[in-house]
């Protein structure tokens, strides 16, 4: 009897999925190919099939499986694929169908309307004209995380959007040792008398030249293009439509080799992660991804560990320069290498390097926590930003355009996302160094331009796992300790101590 339950919620379940892939054909689609006037009929498929999937993740039937599955052995061992999927399955529904239908309709209202306001905001620099939307948005995600109950903190419902089952005591542990470490690297690095001249970044890159070699790259780090596609759009994104189908886009600046290349790679990491679920387990929990921070780790690894390094560069620079006589004819390896490893207290979240994306991350996360346990108004936001962009970067941005009114996020009711991208760069580099020891020196097969062991073992410990474990749980399994702000400062410190001149 519960054999017949489990899969008639797996059929339900796995159906949901496919329509879920179909609205993300249709948004590919809006970003990459629709022609401008398809808009208003875009808006109306997509609504459509929204409603139909909240209704089947709402579907009371689900109900009455779980409840007749809780206590079936199929339930017993909840890292198994059936455990998973049931565990999963519940958690999704429990959460769905605790929000009251209102707040959800209001919550897409204000984000809307949030959205636009922002828009505008942003373009006058007119901060007070987005506060009223900014204090409905975080009021209603008070009532969200009300509605949703949590662990420990209003916070921790709405992380566990993003990261399933983590805690903002832990993220704000991990990232506070994070922040205590990195603040005076940073500083150090802005006071060494030298700097990489990026000017070689700037030169005339032919945009024909950069797509056949990003292709090439991403083909040789693993990317499938046969199950796969790379386009174009202004806000790269990446994209699984289906267990054999996923695609990701970039963006090219025939004056800025790294806009499209490391978009690429970074883009190329997440569809590698995506290409490595277990297509069998399609459309169920074993075979999706697990949180956003390991989404990103799956990035953030191909981009900055491997594709920013000079082993990496070893093997791909005489091509580089094939395909770029011009700019790159006369520059010498060790230069170029210099120059994409530029670091520099920065204003703009997404122009930061590696070394000091994070404190853009620290800003955020710290200010977004405040803001939702109600100790500080959203009137005294910028200021606050503003404070806070000095203490950890030592810069404080002009006005609030290139302040607190530079990311979408919030406007559109993102609240506890912005941690996810630290995550994956605290997953990315303990990942990494548990890589490098288990395959015995990394360095020397990027050289060599060998990139299938890496690969293979990212999609045996990682990808193939799914949602059977944790992010938290999933990384302690692979790396033997738990997330630690650690690999990442050793990481940091090893490349940029000898680029900077820092003892
Ligand atoms: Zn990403």
């Amino acid at each position: 009897m519960s054999t017949s339950t489990y899969e008639q919620l797996c059929r339900h379940v796995r159906q949901t999925a496919v329509f879920a892939t179909i609205e993300s054909l249709l948004y590919w689609d809006e970003r990459c190919m629709m022609p401008p006037h398809g808009g208003a009929f875009r808006a109306e498929q997509a609504s459509l099939l929204s409603g139909l999937i909240h209704e089947r993740q709402t579907d009371p039937r689900l109900g009455e499986w779980l409840s007749e599955l809780a206590a079936s052995p199929l339930a017993a061992d909840p890292h198994s694929d059936s455990g998973t999927t049931i565990r999963q399955i519940k958690r999704l529904y429990d959460k769905k169908t605790r929000l009251p239908r209102e707040l959800v309709e209001e919550l897409t209202r204000a984000a809307v309307l949030g959205q636009q306001a922002w828009q505008v905001a942003r373009r006058d620099d007119d901060f007070a004209s987005f506060a009223p939307h900014l204090e409905r948005i975080f009021r209603l995600k008070r009532e969200q995380a009300q509605a949703l109950g949590y662990p420990q903190t209003p916070y921790d419902a709405l992380l566990d959007d993003f990261e399933p089952g983590e805690l903002t005591s832990h993220v704000a542990g991990v990232l506070g040792r994070l922040r205590d470490s990195l603040v005076p690297l940073v500083a150090a690095i802005a006071d060494s008398p030298r700097r990489p001249s990026v000017e070689v970044l700037h030169r005339h890159y032919p945009l024909e030249a950069q797509e056949r070699f990003g292709r090439h790259v991403a083909a040789c780090i693993g990317f499938d293009f046969s199950r796969g596609r790379l386009d174009v759009t202004a806000h790269p994104f990446c994209s699984g439509i289906g267990p054999q189908d996923c695609r990701i886009t970039t963006r090219y600046d025939e004056h800025y080799f790294n806009s499209a290349f490391f978009g690429i790679l970074h883009e190329a990491g997440h569809g590698i992660y995506d290409q490595g679920l277990r297509a069998e387990m399609f459309g169920l929990p074993p075979g999706e991804a697990v949180s956003m921070g390991i989404h990103e780790s799956q990035s953030r690894l191909w981009e900055n560990l491997v594709g920013r390094s000079l082993a990496f560069w070893r093997h791909f620079y005489p091509q580089a320069q094939r395909e770029f006589p011009a700019a790159l004819g006369d520059v010498p390896l060790e230069a170029f290498y210099a120059a994409i490893n530029d670091v520099r207290p920065s204003l703009i979240r997404v122009e930061a390097d590696e070394a000091t994306y994070n404190l853009h991350i620290l800003v955020r996360f710290e200010l977004e926590l405040d803001l939702l346990q109600d100790r500080l108004r959203v009137a005294d936001l910028p200021g606050a930003w503003r404070e806070k962009y000095l203490s950890y970067l030592g810069i404080m941005p002009p006005d609030d355009r290139q302040g607190v009114l530079q990311d979408i996020h919030w406007s559109g009711g993102l609240v506890g996302y912005f941690p996810t991208y630290s995550l994956g760069n605290l997953y990315a580099a303990q990942l990494y160094a548990q890589a490098d020891q288990d395959l015995g020196g990394l360095a020397a097969q990027l050289e060599r331009g060998e990139f299938a062991p890496l690969r293979t073992w990212l999609r045996e410990k990682i990808h193939s796992a799914g949602q059977c474990y944790t992010a938290a749980e999933l990384a302690e399994r692979v790396t033997g300790r738990p997330l630690s702000h650690e690999p990442l400062i050793l990481h940091l410190r090893a490349k940029f101590a000898p680029l900077y001149g820092l003892d």
